[in-house]
């Protein structure tokens, strides 16, 4: 066990919407939301202005609308987050060898095994739990000061106790818990904060009357086990009571994003089981998304109730993080399965990563959006938009004459190149663009044969707006800015 708390969870705050905050200074201090604007749209992330309304991540893109209709929605820009993320995770490589990055802008650091760690070594207990506060502060103003954002830190002895720490940070602060507190700091909390413990665990938890992690943590290891299953249960057992010697394991280069679960009753019958699979297609290109990548080879993943467990993959042309296609082909991959005698464990995967590309999200949004003009037409409830409040137009309808595929359809693959989609001329809200003489800017919404821009950089003050006609020549994309100016600039 550690003395000092040297094991860090970093999280940057709101990532998405607050790297849309500092390159539009006209949105600061405003609802922000970021996500598939599509009629089957997700929101990724929402700024804490959005969070006040109740708009959420994962929730669906209409809701959020109805919560906060003056929001500003805007297509997530990838190449942006990642152009960050790169300069978060190297200051943090900076502070040791191990990195651990769970996504484009969360990580653990083992600060015992760099610069720092012989001087935390030698440390009274006191003395390193200073001396990694002092580490951590420094690391969040430098952070803010080359990228204009925030992170949280949560610092402990353990994984588990960092990730905590750094939940109870947020936003933009740093919790240290202090190895042997871990069990006064967990006591009190629901099971659910516990790794692992989801609703279904949850339900069974509450079935036994275990509401706190300090219920549990009373229970015996043999109860638990008994409760939950062996694995399950022993691992619970040991959380519950702050137990976590998982090491911070650098992990710069997944091979794979998946996601699996454990049925608690075999499933026997063929739709439950399709239909889960969906569920676990849904959770694992969440999980994609969140890493900023796609990928071309969908693997299934089924234990059958004999303890069997085989796999099967597919390889489509293209790489997608597209739910349809994956779910489609996990479904297709099922099939090759006999699925009879009932099914103990199934898991949906992605593997052959590659990293998202300007192209494939413009075709993923064209397809979005083409999905959504049907869906709209399909309603037809259309509002138009009150010019006072200067609302952001509906990105769906935006894009007016869309004629792109729903990607996917010739297995996976982006349904139109880059170029095909420039010729169309579609406007993203949030995407970058330059002006032959008004310079650069950013789409605000776009619609009847109209795009409307607004003029600002991320050191300008807010921007102004103006309208053109869609197919403007003067008006082109353009790559994103830096948020702050390079340092020898
Ligand atoms: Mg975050």
């Amino acid at each position: 066990m550690r003395t000092v708390p040297s094991i860090i969870h970093l999280d940057m705050d709101a990532f998405f919407a607050s790297v849309e905050q500092a390159a539009k200074p006209s949105l600061r201090g405003k609802p922000v939301i970021v996500g598939g604007l599509g009629g089957r749209g997700v929101v990724s992330t929402c700024s804490y202005e959005a969070r006040v309304f109740g708009v959420r991540s994962a929730m669906a893109t209409a809701v959020a609308r109805r919560l906060c209709p003056n929001g500003a929605y805007l297509w997530p820009r990838f190449t942006a987050y990642r152009a960050c993320s790169e300069q978060v995770m190297a200051m943090l490589r900076a502070l040791s060898p191990l990195v651990e990055q769970l996504s484009v802008d969360e990580a653990y650091v083992d600060l015992a095994a760099g610069p720092y760690g012989p001087a935390l070594a030698a440390a009274a207990p006191g003395e390193g739990a200073e001396l990694v506060r002092a580490i951590c502060q420094d690391l969040r103003a430098d952070i803010e000061e080359r990228t204009a954002l925030t992170a949280s830190i949560g610092a402990a002895g353990s994984k588990l106790m960092a990730k905590i720490a750094s939940e109870q940070a947020k936003p933009d602060g740093l919790v240290l818990v202090n190895p042997g507190l871990e069990r006064t700091v967990l006591g009190p909390m629901a099971v659910r904060a516990l790794p692992g413990v989801g609703p279904a665990t949850e339900q069974v938890l509450r079935r036994a009357g275990l509401m706190t992690v300090a219920e549990v943590a009373e229970l015996s290891e043999e109860e638990l086990m008994r409760l939950l299953g062996k694995a399950h249960g022993a691992g619970v057992s040991l959380m519950a009571r702050g137990l976590d010697d998982r090491p911070v394991v650098p992990d710069r280069d997944a091979k794979s994003v998946s996601v699996e679960d454990t049925y608690e009753v075999d499933l026997a019958d063929r739709d439950r089981i399709l239909h889960e699979l969906d569920i676990l297609a849904a959770r694992c290109v969440r999980r994609l998304q969140a890493t900023g990548r796609s990928g071309r080879t969908v693997v299934i993943k089924v234990r059958r109730f004999d303890f069997s467990t085989l796999t099967r993959s597919e390889t489509l042309r293209g790489p997608t993080d597209d739910e349809g296609v994956i779910a489609a082909t996990a479904r297709r991959l099922a099939a090759q399965v006999n699925l009879t005698g009932g099914i103990r464990l199934l898991g949906v995967g992605v593997s052959q990563l590659a990293d998202f590309t300007q192209e494939d999200l413009f075709a993923q949004a064209a397809a979005e959006a083409a999905l959504a003009e049907l869906d709209a037409q399909e309603a037809a409830e259309e509002e138009e938009p009150d010019a006072e409040q200067e609302p952001l137009p509906e990105s769906g309808a935006a894009a007016g004459s869309v004629a792109a595929e729903p990607a996917g359809v010739e297995g996976g693959a982006p349904a139109a190149g880059a170029g095909q989609l420039a010729a169309q001329r579609i406007w993203l809200p949030g995407q970058d663009v330059t002006h032959r003489e008004l310079g650069p800017g950013w789409v605000q919404g776009s619609g009847v044969g109209r795009v409307t821009v607004r003029f600002e950089t991320p050191d300008s003050p807010p921007g102004r707006v103006r309208t053109f006609l869609v197919d403007d020549p003067e008006l082109t994309p353009s790559d994103p800015l830096p948020l702050r100016p390079p340092p020898d600039a």
